[in-house]
């Protein structure tokens, strides 16, 4: 195996990664940093997770330890889809160059341009950016890119998904022709392919396997569920989803629920919240410091529940996620492969569950096909609960517990018999319970009035 002592970088960089706890490089690292230091261009197939941060950053750093930077030109850029991602590799860079003297900015939306604007006047060695941000600085007249040395495109299958593409170009005719890029996708789309055949000279390719398939120790599951009416389907897929996590007790002890639309984000995050579930949601739609807070939140464990779509999660480095909850089946099967991947990291045991409605077969089907193994059906803890159906008025009836923090008594007993318990209102303390909506002393027969919810029943 090879040591990063034998990659020649930068003593100073190797002194932090031996700091930051790293032993030996990742493949992606292994097969990228040589040719980067090379001066070549490299063309990197590794999704997130794989350590391709460090793969593109130790090189750079190495690099440009050698030389300053001059007023509002930066010597090397790095490209990110998502202003979360952006902040992420600057951690990822301030973590690496700590006992390098480097300069660095960190171009994004949501922060105003004054501050960046300063920090670019001054010069700077790397500048990190979303492509949108980027290209206001350069139009404002701010910023020169004939300096770039070292080019980097973090996540491009992303920006294409975002519909960056086109800023991108624009970005890499902006700058010479004789700079070095290093370009990383987790896959290769014929636009993709298009754009390193354009931009790339002779590039090395490194890829290496998606680590989420082969990931073990994520226990995967999916639901399928089919609502008692078209127009309950919603409501009674997050009060499946409220089962799920109840079911899974002090085992989950934090989680990020994935939704395929920013809106259901939103509605996911505030119905969860009115029953009493610690819950915040984070979207592109969402100004910058309430994402910040939000991730900051999860981070450090305050926040229990992250709802969130694709993008805004993307690359989210917190190493100790216990679920992933897929309130929707992802559209792109690839998508799943990402969004699993936010548990089970360094080496960790992992939960992964879906919840599939009729219409999203075919797109269980295709992850299915791209993860080459079938993913075990899980039961619906609520399927025998007849009743419920009637009474379930999402948000109508929030519960008096309150879900910040795992607690005992939310573990659902697990087995046949516990099963039993559980729909018999195991739980007396909950009264009418996200488990089924019982109402605690009227046994089984609950006559059906009751249930209904006093609007419902006005109505008749
Ligand atoms: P990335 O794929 O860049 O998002 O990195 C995923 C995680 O792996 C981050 O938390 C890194 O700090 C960590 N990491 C990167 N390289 C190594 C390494 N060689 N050994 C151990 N951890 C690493």
């Amino acid at each position: 195996m090879t040591k990063f002592s034998e990659l020649n970088l930068n003593p100073k960089v190797l002194k932090a990664i031996d700091e930051a706890g790293y032993e030996s490089p990742t493949p992606i690292q292994e097969g990228a940093i040589p040719p980067a230091l090379e001066g070549k261009d490299v063309l990197g197939i590794a999704q997130t997770g794989t350590g391709k941060t460090a793969s593109f950053t130790l090189p750079m750093i190495t690099l440009l330890a050698r030389g300053r930077a001059r007023a509002r030109m930066p010597r090397s850029l790095v490209l990110c889809p998502t202003r979360e991602l952006a902040a992420q590799v600057a951690e990822n860079f301030d973590t690496y160059a700590k006992h390098v003297k480097l300069t660095k900015a960190l171009l994004i939306g949501g922060v105003s341009f004054g501050e960046q604007d300063k920090l670019i006047d001054k010069g700077v060695d790397v500048l990190i950016a979303t492509p949108g941000r980027l290209l206001d600085h350069f139009e404002r007249g701010k910023l020169l890119l004939t300096g770039v040395q070292i080019m980097v495109v973090d996540e491009a299958d992303r920006m294409l998904d975002m519909g960056f593409i086109p800023d991108i170009e624009r970005i890499f005719s902006l700058t010479p022709f004789t700079r070095q890029t290093l370009f990383f996708s987790a896959t290769m789309a014929p636009e993709i392919e298009r754009i390193t055949n354009t931009f790339l000279s002779a590039p090395t390719r490194i890829e290496v396997a998606r680590q989420a398939t082969t990931s073990e120790n994520i226990e995967q599951s999916v639901v399928m569920f089919k609502g008692s009416r078209k127009d309950r389907e919603a409501s009674e897929k997050r009060k499946l989803l409220r089962a799920l996590i109840d079911a899974e007790g002090e085992k989950c002890t934090n989680a990020i629920i994935f939704c395929n639309r920013k809106m259901d984000v939103d509605i996911v995050a505030k119905s969860l919240k009115k029953y009493g579930y610690d819950a915040a949601p984070i979207h592109g739609d969402l100004d910058q410091s309430q994402r910040t807070r939000t991730l900051d939140g999860f981070r450090d464990g305050t926040l229990r529940f992250l709802v969130a779509s694709d993008v805004a999660a993307r690359g989210l480095d917190v190493p100790s996620v216990s679920h992933v909850f897929n309130f929707d089946v992802p559209g792109h099967a690839e998508d799943y492969v990402h969004r699993i991947g936010r548990t089970g990291r360094a080496g960790r045991d992992g939960t992964a569950m879906m919840i599939c409605v009729p219409r999203d077969e075919k797109n269980l089907d295709d992850i299915e096909r791209l993860v080459q193994r079938e993913i075990p059906r899980r039961d619906n803890p609520l399927k025998s609960e007849v009743k419920a159906t009637k009474s379930d008025k999402d948000d109508a009836a929030p519960k008096t517990d309150t879900r910040s923090k795992p607690k005992k008594s939310d573990a659902a007993p697990k087995g046949a018999a516990g099963k039993a318990k559980a729909e018999q209102g195991g739980s007396p303390s909950r009264g009418r319970s996200s488990g089924g909506d019982k109402v605690v002393g009227m046994g089984d027969h609950l006559p059906s009035f009751i249930a209904l919810s006093f609007e419902e029943r006005r109505a008749g």
